[in-house]
């Protein structure tokens, strides 16, 4: 690792940040994890087998409400178990959010499907319910009890409603009309571990859901991910799929191609320890997101992302949409202003129909809402070890409307 000791301020957005510096999401490690890593270590139970892998599946499972959970390498991986266990098949297309990080869209084409980009809705800014409903009831056809995409003829069989910056989506109207055609639901929760919708636990309203361990999620267990699931079926075969499809363990007997996507007893450790902290962090957070709505309430053309009433949002990362005309300075300028002091911030993801990774082969629907957002967007410092002071310096510099 090298040590920034220049005392010149970072001028870049990305580069690494030196003393003061405020990072836009980092761990907060202070529980058991020591302890629990260390009893790994000192039993010997180092691999992809151990009892805190089984705590950490069980405690998730009871914490989100589901009946089954299966640990992962980390929530991408998770993601394409599920499409699988979906029976989700080479050439189907899947519905994703247009606005999110890319690793849903990534886990349709491992499982060889196609994505098919669904706008954001501008309020809070998640996957268009509307819009959703639109596309399966007009540019598809039931045929033969599938549905297919008019335009592709390609057969339509999930939805990847993604719970972004840790507020749900709204999804009771993904639900029924999934639950007309006979399509799955895999809640890709990998940002919302805690929130909830309508009273109900996000992680237990589709069919599977993923979460994320990464080292920026508001739990992390350096790398991880889970998958979570009320049918026994689903969840045998998820298990047996993340364990290389092992039909005799003995005589390495496998039917199927499996994967190599289990955690480590020492990662499962680390979670366990996280886990224990989740409420406290949520809590946090959420005190953190109060500051900011509080603090811009009075900054004309600076609009916080809201909460909806049917929400508890986990205010994983705050995020603003920086009006220029009213501000005087546009999303990416703030954004170099705070890197000049030593702050991080960072713009939402390229949306998906956007990127290059995809814009010529997938499909997708019109996304204006999801491109305004982007030009728009800015996500402030919002780790859990945020103090209140690094806050008011964050604060105080959006204050000043200059450059
Ligand atoms: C973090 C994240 C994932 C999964 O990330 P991994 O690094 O594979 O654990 C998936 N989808 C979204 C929207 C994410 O933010």
């Amino acid at each position: 690792m090298t040590i920034n000791n220049s005392p010149l301020p970072n001028f870049e957005p990305g580069a690494p940040l030196s003393g003061d510096g405020i990072p836009l999401c980092v761990p907060e490690i202070r529980g058991n994890e020591w302890r629990y890593i260390k009893d790994c270590l000192d039993t010997n139970w180092v691999s992809s087998v151990g009892k805190y892998v089984t705590h950490f599946e069980e405690k998730l499972a009871a914490y989100v409400g589901t009946q089954h959970a299966i640990a992962t390498s980390n929530g991408t991986a998770a993601l394409h178990i599920a499409l699988l266990v979906a029976g989700v098949e080479p050439d189907d297309e899947v519905l994703v959010s247009a606005l999110t990080f890319i690793a849903p869209a990534n886990a349709v084409r491992y499982a060889s499907a196609w994505p098919v980009f669904i706008d954001a809705e501008p309020r809070y800014w998640q996957m268009d319910t509307q819009k959703v409903a639109d596309f399966l009831e007009n540019d598809c056809r039931w045929t033969s009890g599938a549905l297919f995409n008019k335009q592709t003829g390609r057969r339509v069989k999930a939805i990847i409603p993604v719970h972004i910056l840790g507020h749900p989506v709204d999804i009771d109207p993904i639900l029924s009309v999934a639950r007309k055609y006979n399509l799955a639901v895999i809640e890709d929760a990998t940002e919302s571990l805690g929130a909830s919708y309508k009273g109900r636990n996000v992680g237990a309203l589709g069919d599977m859901a993923c979460f994320s361990f990464n080292g920026n999620k508001i739990i992390t267990t350096g790398g991880g991910g889970m998958l979570v699931t009320d049918r026994d079926d689903f969840a045998a075969k998820a298990r047996y799929l993340t364990t290389q499809a092992k039909d005799d363990p003995l005589e390495y007997i496998h039917h199927q191609v499996g994967y190599n996507y289990r955690l480590t007893n020492i990662q499962a450790a680390m979670g366990v320890a996280q886990l224990e902290l989740l409420d406290e962090y949520i809590a946090i957070k959420s005190r953190i997101a109060n500051t900011y709505t509080q603090a811009f309430d009075g900054i004309p053309g600076i609009h916080l992302m809201e909460q909806a009433e049917w929400a508890n949002s986990i205010f994983w990362l705050n995020t603003i949409l920086v009006d220029a005309a009213q501000y005087g300075l546009d999303s990416r300028q703030l954004m170099h202003k705070l890197a000049r002091n030593n702050i991080q911030s960072r713009p939402l993801w390229q949306p998906l129909h956007r990127s290059p990774a995809y814009m010529d082969t997938a499909f997708s629907m019109p996304c204006p809402v999801a491109d305004l957002l982007n030009r728009a967007a800015l996500s402030l410092p919002s780790s859990v070890g945020l103090s209140a002071q690094d806050q008011q310096r964050v604060i105080e510099l959006l204050r000043v409307q200059a450059n």
